[in-house]
């Protein structure tokens, strides 16, 4: 059944359309984005799908292919209220919209549908807040600008839904462009489309297919660990946030923090930047043996400096870079969830084969190896 039938199914009329939305990888830069730093996401096709049709009411009514079950309120009445789950990030999208002044003038019947794992560092959230304001927008002619889609979708995160994250997740979906990644600074929300021109190789995706764990109590402790580095190096530096320190003064920087564990997460954060930098400069001169360099050399900042990786993470980077990839990280906040690799095209199945045994023999469980073309933003995909 495709999503239209299904939608008709469930609502009982057809959809004026289907609207989707992309995934994201991070290609390198992370844990950066709450230290004011400079980060290079880009969108992969992978793909949340919602069918729409207006209401005669004023009522949202949306329901997930994903997790089977919907939800519904009133638009007058919205108000935040923990027991519509995942729903939340959809009446979230409308509450936001509302409180910042623009008119919705009908109740919609929402039906989605996902190929983005939830919950795996590849942002099925940011890509389901995207997909609602972007399609919200298109439908009730509110004229959004794709950078006022990542305001919206980051206020219903962090005014509607209470979580502190930063703007990257939204930014590189309502951002992104065919065959670019976005080099975005977080800190001060400027961006550049940087052209993704990798001849031979390609990016694809590992699924270490454990889920999250322990994500955002981990994530919160990094956070303070990073605040409470930075505000010893305050004192003796000009800046506002760690990523503006260059990665020459890491010397000094080791005589002025005495505490190991916090020196270690300030290192991550200054060397990872200088990699996104690198990274940046190796892309322009199509120098693929130092994209793979600095990819390897994120993983392992990620795993020994900043602890965030993870035994499962660990083996498929290693499992990845066996088989022959170019280079391989983490990506997203760690903790499980999915890491990326660079390699030949010609060369993914065998490539596949072997991660998928290695991984085995080494988790006893199964990962999977996914194909990704780099794609563009929020769109209407099919027109009734
Ligand atoms: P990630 O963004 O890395 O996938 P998060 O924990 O940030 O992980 O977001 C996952 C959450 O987003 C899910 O638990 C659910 O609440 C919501 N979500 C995303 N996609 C869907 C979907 N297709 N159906 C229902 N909920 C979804
Ligand atoms: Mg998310």
């Amino acid at each position: 059944m495709n999503i239209e039938e299904s939608f008709l199914k469930y609502f009982g009329c057809a959809p004026l359309g289907v609207y989707r939305a992309p995934a994201r990888i991070n290609l390198i830069g992370e844990h950066l984005d709450y230290n004011g730093g400079t980060v290079l996401p880009a969108a992969i096709s992978l793909y949340i799908s919602a069918a729409v049709s207006i209401r005669d009411d004023s009522k949202i009514k949306v329901y997930s292919l994903n997790t089977n079950n919907g939800f519904e309120v009133d638009l007058e009445e919205i108000k935040k209220d923990s027991k519509y789950e995942w729903a939340n990030y959809v009446f979230g999208v409308f509450y936001i919209l509302l409180r910042d002044g623009y008119k919705i003038p009908k109740g919609l019947n929402i039906l989605i549908s996902s190929e983005i794992p939830l919950g795996s560092g590849l942002s099925s959230s940011a890509a389901l807040l995207v997909l609602i304001t972007h399609l919200t927008s298109e439908i009730f002619k509110l004229g959004l600008l794709p950078i006022d889609v990542v305001k919206v979708a980051k206020k219903v995160e962090n005014d509607y839904l209470g979580l502190k994250s930063g703007i990257m997740d939204q930014a590189s979906i309502a951002l992104a462009k065919e065959n670019c990644c976005l080099l975005l600074n977080c800190d001060k929300l400027e961006y550049k489309h940087i052209p993704l021109d990798l001849g031979d190789y390609t990016f694809v995706v590992l699924k270490t297919n454990v889920p999250r764990s322990l994500v955002s109590s981990k994530y919160n402790e990094r956070v303070e660990e990073c605040q409470k580095g930075l505000s010893v190096l305050k004192k003796h530096f000009d800046i506002n946030n760690l990523c503006e320190i260059e990665v020459s003064k890491l010397d000094k920087i080791r005589e002025l923090i005495s505490d190991d564990v916090i020196y270690s997460r300030v290192k991550h954060v200054i060397t990872e930047q200088n990699r996104v930098y690198e990274f940046t400069k190796a892309l322009e001169k199509k120098d693929i043996s130092k994209l793979g360099e600095l990819l390897n050399e994120s993983h392992l900042s990620l795993k020994e400096d900043y602890e965030v990786s993870g035994r499962y993470l660990d083996a498929i980077q290693e499992a990845a870079l066996n088989a022959g990839a170019i280079g391989a990280r983490m990506t997203g906040a760690g903790f499980g969830g999915c890491a990326i690799a660079l390699i030949k095209k010609d060369f993914f199945n065998e490539f596949k084969e072997r991660v998928l045994s290695d991984y085995y023999n080494k988790t006893g469980l199964h990962a999977d190896v996914v194909e990704v073309n780099i794609t563009s933003g929020p769109e209407l995909l099919r027109k009734r």
